[in-house]
């Protein structure tokens, strides 16, 4: 719980919300400015602030949260496809500090674009330092 944090407001109902799924885990709810109809949020319980903050109860509990309600979401708008997505960390376009996935509703020619679509100008990689970014993450993974 952080004090000041408008989805630890939700989870403690001091902040209203059209929550759609909620366990000891996980909440799910609308989107309040949706980028579609059904644009749907899931947060662990827990405040934290960016995916890798997460222990693993609570990632696995939002992830598996995200992959049962998203056919959910989907359906129930009548939507042809769905987009997953966190943006993690402010650099990403993280507006919330509060960990949440986001499921938006597609429909075939709203015109909207990939997760592609949200780097507009695309690095230059030779080879060689594909092959470095490469080991670095080898390197760097905790696993
Ligand atoms: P972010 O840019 O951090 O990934 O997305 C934050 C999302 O939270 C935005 O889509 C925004 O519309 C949504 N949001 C912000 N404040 C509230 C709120 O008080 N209630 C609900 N339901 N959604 C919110
Ligand atoms: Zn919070």
């Amino acid at each position: 719980m952080s004090e000041d944090c408008i989805f630890c407001g939700i989870v403690d109902g001091e902040v209203p919300s059209r929550t759609v799924y909620e366990d000891e885990n996980v909440q799910a709810f609308l989107d309040a400015t949706p980028l579609s109809r059904g644009h749907t949020l899931v947060i662990p319980k827990n405040h934290h602030e960016r995916v890798a903050d997460m222990p693993d109860g609570d990632r696995d509990a939002v992830f598996e949260a995200l992959g049962r309600l998203g056919p959910a979401v989907e359906a129930a708008v009548d939507a042809d496809g769905l987009n997953v997505g966190m943006n993690d960390g402010e650099a990403a376009g993280q507006e919330v500090p509060h960990v949440h996935g986001h499921l938006v509703p597609r429909f075939e020619g709203d015109g909207g674009g990939a997760v592609h679509s949200i780097v507009r100008t695309l690095p230059d990689l030779s080879e060689d330092e594909l092959d470095d970014i490469a080991d670095a993450i080898v390197t760097n993974d905790q696993g």
